[in-house]
């Protein structure tokens, strides 16, 4: 059994700010993930604005990564379709990239990277594949993937999945998808675009298991019933989608916030609060989470006041991102959506700001 003080469980976001704001208070942090290797997660790859100024507050800047730079947001729904400036530049991102920085600048701020699966997780212990790992201070930070002891409930029956297909570059999708974020609404479900570093381009579905059902159930078949139903996403499928691996993660719990947790166990990201992906926030909650959880840890004020404290940060961001997804994912909803957002943009810039976590500032070096 080895003793690490901090010790922080997965190295994606939220366990990447923990341990940048962890080391620049002087602790010597240890971030431990499954992965040697720094895949590229299942997300959408939009990076909000608000994301931008956290990662610049953690001494990562978006326009040295190569990231896409986003304008200009737009909605497709059956025929129609609306274009709107954002309320501030954004980016797109892989995950590979965005992750590959922010370890670096963990390691780089002194936290120790090191490599295991944790099986299970009880106050105080981390069972390890390799060993056992004890703490006083234990930050988990597993995002999508629970761990046995500490699993978030799912009591949706008609759970969430999401869809990721990785296109490469090409100058048609480069045309059309330039500068813009585009969100495709259809019963049950949604299809966000964004072009990524070096021009590729991803496409990520978020999509109630029914709905997936109704098409068939295969992410294959959905895809192409889509592109039947939707011709601006044929466009942007192009002919080599079907070369492309599709990527799936299940049972995603929207909306959950946790509000409770064991003393010294601090609970970042999607293990503290999982914002409806329609709102491309999540990674912004992942890096509040990580920053507010350390400054109450440097505050001696324990995991229970920070849980609490974040729970109630969230509950906005995630409650309008909820309320947005509910309506897009419906005929009649989506169909409202689009009607104000040309009738009354200004308002649409509004709500995906206050969609938006309002984050703590890091401990100053
Ligand atoms: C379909 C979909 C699209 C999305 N699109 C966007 C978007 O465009 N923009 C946005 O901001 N957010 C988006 N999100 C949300 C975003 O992906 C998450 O909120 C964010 O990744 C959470 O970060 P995290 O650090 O908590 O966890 P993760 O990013 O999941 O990272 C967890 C880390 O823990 C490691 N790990 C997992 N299990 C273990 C274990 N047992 N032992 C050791 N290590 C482990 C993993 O290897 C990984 O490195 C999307 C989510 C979904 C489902």
């Amino acid at each position: 059994m080895r003793i690490e003080n901090p010790l922080i469980l997965g190295a994606g976001p939220a366990g990447c700010a923990a341990a940048i704001c962890l080391a620049r208070t002087g602790e010597t942090p240890l971030l431990l993930d499954r992965d040697e290797h720094v895949g590229d997660q299942l997300c959408g790859g939009f990076l909000s604005w608000r994301t931008a100024q956290q990662l610049g507050d953690l001494g990562i800047d978006l326009e040295q990564t190569g990231a896409h730079r986003v304008s200009q947001l737009r909605l497709f729904h059956e025929d129609r379709y609306v274009e709107l400036p954002l309320p501030h530049p954004a980016y797109g991102l892989s995950r590979h990239a965005l992750d590959t920085v922010m370890r670096a600048k963990a390691v780089d701020a002194g936290a120790r990277l090191k490599f295991d699966t944790v099986r299970r997780l009880e106050p105080g212990v981390a069972h390890g594949q390799t060993q056992d790992w004890r703490s006083d201070a234990i930050f988990l930070a597993t995002g999508k993937h629970d761990v046995r002891g500490q699993s978030r409930p799912r009591d949706d029956k008609d759970t969430a999945l999401g869809l990721r297909l990785r296109l490469p570059a090409n100058a048609q999708r480069t045309g059309l998808l330039e500068n813009a974020i585009e969100l495709h609404l259809f019963d049950g479900g949604y299809v966000g675009i964004v072009l990524q570093e070096g021009g590729s381009a991803n496409i990520c579905l978020a999509v109630r298991k029914s709905a997936l059902a109704s098409h068939g159930g295969s992410p294959e078949t959905l895809f192409a019933e889509l592109a039947e139903l939707i011709p601006a996403l044929a466009e942007r499928l192009g002919d080599d989608w079907r070369d492309a691996r599709t990527d799936t993660i299940g049972a995603v719990p929207y909306g959950w916030i946790c509000r409770k947790t064991q003393p010294g166990l601090y609970r970042l990201g999607d293990q503290a609060a999982v914002i409806p992906s329609l709102a491309g926030e999540g990674i912004s909650i992942a890096i509040a989470s990580g920053v507010a959880a350390t400054n109450a840890h440097a505050a001696e004020q324990g995991a229970e006041h920070y849980q609490q404290e974040f729970a109630r940060r969230a509950a906005r961001p995630v409650g309008l991102a909820r309320m947005g997804w509910h309506l897009a994912e419906t005929r009649l909803g989506a169909r409202g959506a689009l009607a104000l957002a040309r009738i009354a943009p200004g308002l649409i810039a509004r709500f995906a700001d206050w969609a938006r976590i309002q984050a703590p500032p890091p401990l100053a070096r």
